[in-house]
């Protein structure tokens, strides 16, 4: 697709819809917009311009503006994305919904509230705990990340088990299209079957079919007691085992987290603090909720009664602030140790879970890498960061594809998938267009052409048309 410029007429026009002062175009302005969370300066991209709309009506301007010129809009949260899925690849304008920011409505009587998309995931969290609520959706960049960019992602994270992941928290989503109408889809209802599911759509469709506005989120009624516990095992084998333990065990845990011991590590070094049995132990994190301290301590005695069955060598109360500040800091305390590394986000059903964590060893040992590992264990979630350390740029850049392509080979051989949370963008394009259905792939392309037939919206993203 060819793409026009943001010349001196297309700036005036941007300036024109937001003011002058919301419309960057200066080089040293424009760095914040030039990346994600992804490292390496080969994942570095400037936009032409930067544009700061307050309103759905000047997002719907810009969106129009740039339809009818064939310049590439990138909507773009926080952009704490690990995809590659916020950066203008193609040029043209990152769209920042960073003045986006307010939280429009809590509504008591429908459990609902009503945000922009540039309002941080914990301040959504925050709002509701202050009126007796529970926002669900918590994914570990919380106290960074947008709602919006939750909501183009399908963020996970560690409440998922229960709740499911930002697409169930979500009833109404106003998106600008990518012809710059605007449209409410679903609203604050609870159920809805009135035709196609667009919001559905929408979620998790990385900003390339439009931009998100306006999102009403479902509210929950707070729980009472939250209990976390640490059981810590011998191996990773012994670990993942419990697992399926404990789902069956007729808990419904808030989460299940697995961490290996070279992450814990990792962690303990970042952190600077000292973490029980850091030098043998693999850890499993479940975090439980109930109306009382006697329903706690039920389920919590059934975890600790399955974990020593299964061999752990310490099951604990844990502290939470720390157990999560730990859990939490695994991406960054990883990126301490190697500025340049992959994390890759692999989904397998449940039951392939321990396997999947045994052959990311044998790809460790085979191409001489380090590869830590955290998993949102009772969602099939695996997180596995392969680290560059002091190899050469020449030879990571030659081994990360091969050993990649050896990864997702076993993983869609167990009926696993690319992502699980973090999404595709560009840095998984590749793959996608590799490892995907291609009939699969053949309806998405359909869907794109069909609602931004100039290409404009979020292009060379999660596909190439
Ligand atoms: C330390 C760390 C921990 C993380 N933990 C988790 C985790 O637990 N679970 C998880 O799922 N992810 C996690 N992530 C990944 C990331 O935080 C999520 O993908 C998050 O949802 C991205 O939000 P953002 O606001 O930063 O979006 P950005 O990075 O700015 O954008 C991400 C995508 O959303 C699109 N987008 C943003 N806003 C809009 C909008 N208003 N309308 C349309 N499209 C839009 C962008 O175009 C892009 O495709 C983590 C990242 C880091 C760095």
């Amino acid at each position: 697709m060819k793409y026009s410029k943001v010349d001196d007429r297309i700036v005036a026009e941007l300036q024109e819809i937001v003011g002058a002062k919301y419309v960057l175009t200066d080089r040293e302005k424009l760095e914040p917009y030039s990346h994600d969370a992804v490292t390496g300066d080969k994942h570095v991209c400037y936009p032409e311009a930067a544009v700061l709309p307050a309103t759905t009506a000047e997002v719907a301007a810009v969106v129009r503006l740039a339809n009818r010129e064939v310049i590439p809009v990138v909507p773009r949260g926080a952009g704490t994305g690990y995809a590659c899925a916020a950066v203008a690849y193609e040029g043209g304008i990152v769209l920042s919904t960073e003045r986006m920011n307010g939280i429009l409505e809590i509504d008591d009587a429908n459990m609902v509230m009503v945000v922009e998309p540039g309002v941080r995931t914990s301040e959504v969290q925050e709002a509701a705990a202050a009126k007796g609520y529970l926002y669900a959706g918590e994914p570990s960049s919380g106290d960074s990340s947008f709602i919006g960019g939750n909501v183009a992602t399908n963020a996970g994270g560690i409440k998922a088990v229960k709740y499911g992941t930002t697409r169930h928290q979500v009833l109404g989503l106003e998106l600008v299209t990518p012809e710059g109408e605007v449209v409410m889809l679903g609203g604050k209802l609870r159920k809805e079957t009135t035709g196609y599911s667009l919001i559905q759509l929408a979620i998790g469709a990385e900003g390339t079919l439009g931009v998100a506005t306006k999102v009403i989120l479902k509210l929950l009624p707070k729980p009472a007691k939250v209990m976390d516990l640490l059981a810590i095992f011998p191996s990773a084998a012994a670990a993942i085992a419990i697992v399926p333990k404990i789902m069956h065990a007729g808990i419904t845990p808030l989460c299940v987290e697995f961490m290996d011991n070279k992450g814990i590590r990792c962690c303990e070094e970042f952190l600077g603090e000292k973490l029980p049995h850091s030098e043998d132990g693999y850890y499993i994190i479940v975090s439980v909720e109930g109306e009382s301290d006697e329903a706690l301590e039920n389920q919590c005695v059934t975890i600790d009664e399955l974990c020593e069955a299964n061999g752990s060598l310490e099951v604990l109360v844990a502290d939470p602030a720390k157990i999560w500040k730990a859990r939490k800091s695994f991406g960054e305390a990883n990126r301490a140790r190697s500025l340049i590394f992959s994390a890759e986000d692999i989904v397998v059903p449940i039951a392939g879970i321990p396997d999947t964590v045994a052959y990311l060893g044998e790809l460790g040992e085979k191409y001489g890498v380090t590869i830590h590992c955290v998993a949102h264990a009772a969602d099939g979630n695996v997180h596995a960061d392969i680290l560059k350390e002091e190899l050469p740029l020449a030879a990571w850049e030659d081994k990360l594809p091969k050993l990649q392509e050896e990864l997702y080979t076993f993983v869609y051989g167990l009926g696993g998938k690319l992502s699980g949370e973090h999404g595709i963008g560009r840095k998984r394009l590749e793959l996608m267009e590799k490892f995907a259905d291609p009939v699969e792939l053949k309806m998405m392309r359909a869907v794109k052409k069909a609602l931004d037939p100039r290409g404009i919206m979020n292009p060379g993203k999660i596909f190439r048309m």
